[in-house]
């Protein structure tokens, strides 16, 4: 078989799983190359070469602030959104604890790197979970946070947009029911960074993550806004990188590119949620014929521009998902396990969902690059596959 790739080294399907990784923007990358060899001093040396990378670090962290309206000592970079993530639950969790805060009230659709450290909170260090219900658009269940919300209360998670379903959440509205209850308010917004602007004064969050892989920006690199005076304790123990929160040498290169990724994202916004919502409808529109399928969730003003959740009646996406990889189109459906197998998504099921409604269903996610013609053919190609898999179970 002969693998068909790009001069880049890409290859030449389409690429519509842009929720779990989006490709490296070329000026992004442009920006970093400067750092990998010729500017490889360690930031935090007392020297011309530490100096140097720690001004481009000092650059990339003001680019952060001056997005986020806040602060450069807000600002902190890790190595990816799951650690941003982690940072913020186990962090502002064990600070609070002390003030005999012990309650974290979590979106139940939030992603692993948000449930994970929330589920052994409660089994290793006595925290009481409590897990926010989601509708059948995935949004989450306002009235259920305010009757939970007390005086125990640490910590509200809540995500800014859903990856799966891409659902943007109330999260305005949810800061200001944590707050008074005087509790922490974080949220993720790693999945809604590329098509939103984000600013953590007016959501109210005391904690936002981001992670640049997800905007055109390279991998390993996460960012957290704390906002100043926020009680949080360091997870990753070490030096006295990132004002002390965040031990281990920092990524110059990464985090540089970060920066320019997120600048261009932010300038391109909305040219760009144009381009994503076009390619959508496209796809859409052609899927419309076929009769099996349906979306979950929903499309429109309270989801991102990129995802879309579809659902073949009387199909499994394994085979199906396959089949597509097999044709060069590119999808996923809930959360990849490292064997590449894929467990049934833990958000579709929060959501209401039946197991065999997620068995059926599984995530596109549109990009910048793409095209309408890529999107009808994907839509065909997969109407064709789902038909033929729906045929054989019949
Ligand atoms: N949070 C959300 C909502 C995500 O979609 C992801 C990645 O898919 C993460 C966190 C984790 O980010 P990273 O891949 O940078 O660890």
């Amino acid at each position: 078989m002969t693998i068909e790739r790009t001069p880049n080294g890409a290859h030449t399907g389409i690429y519509l799983d842009h929720a779990a990784t989006t490709p490296l923007d070329e000026d992004a990358l442009q920006a970093m190359m400067p750092y990998f060899s010729g500017v490889y001093g360690n930031a935090d040396s007392p020297h011309r070469f530490g100096r140097e990378a720690a001004a481009a670090l000092d650059r990339a962290r003001e680019i952060f602030a001056t997005a986020f309206h806040a602060r450069d000592g807000e600002i902190f970079f890790t190595a990816s959104g799951t650690e941003s993530d982690n940072l913020a639950v186990f962090g502002a969790a064990r600070a609070m604890a002390k003030k005999g805060r012990k309650k974290l009230i979590v979106f139940s659709a939030e992603h692993y790197a948000v449930l994970e450290p929330t589920r052994l909170l409660a089994k290793n260090e006595g925290v009481e979970a409590v897990y926010i219900p989601a509708d059948k658009r995935g949004r989450a269940d306002l009235e259920f946070l305010k009757r939970e919300a007390d005086c125990t209360t640490a910590l509200v998670a809540l995500m800014t947009a859903n990856n799966e379903l891409g659902t943007i959440q109330p999260v305005a509205k949810a800061a200001k029911i944590a707050h008074e209850a005087g509790a922490l308010f974080f949220t993720d917004a790693v999945q809604a960074a590329p098509y939103m602007p984000l600013n953590p004064q007016e959501i109210g969050a005391d904690l936002l993550s981001v992670s640049a892989h997800k905007f055109y920006g390279p991998k390993g690199v996460g960012v957290l806004y704390v906002k100043s005076g926020t009680p949080i304790e360091r997870v990753i123990a070490g030096g006295e990188q990132e004002r002390g929160l965040r031990g281990g040498t920092v990524n110059v290169a990464g985090i540089v590119g970060a920066a320019a990724a997120y600048e261009k994202a932010l300038r391109d916004m909305q040219k760009n949620n144009a381009a994503v919502a076009a390619v959508k409808e496209a796809f859409l529109k052609e899927i419309a014929l076929f009769p099996l399928a349906e979306v979950n969730g929903g499309n429109g003003a309270e989801f991102i521009p990129s995802v879309l959740n579809l659902r073949v009646k009387g199909v499994e996406h394994g085979g199906l998902l396959r089949l597509m990889d097999l044709h060069a189109i590119a999808a996923s459906a809930g959360a990849a396990c490292s064997g590449g197998d894929v467990r049934l998504s833990h958000v579709l099921l929060a959501a209401g969902y039946t197991e065999e409604e997620a068995r059926e269903s599984f995530r596109l996610s549109f990009g910048k690059d793409n095209t309408a013609e890529e999107a009808i053919f994907a839509a065909r190609t997969i109407a064709a596959l789902a038909k033929g898999l729906a045929e054989k179970t019949t």
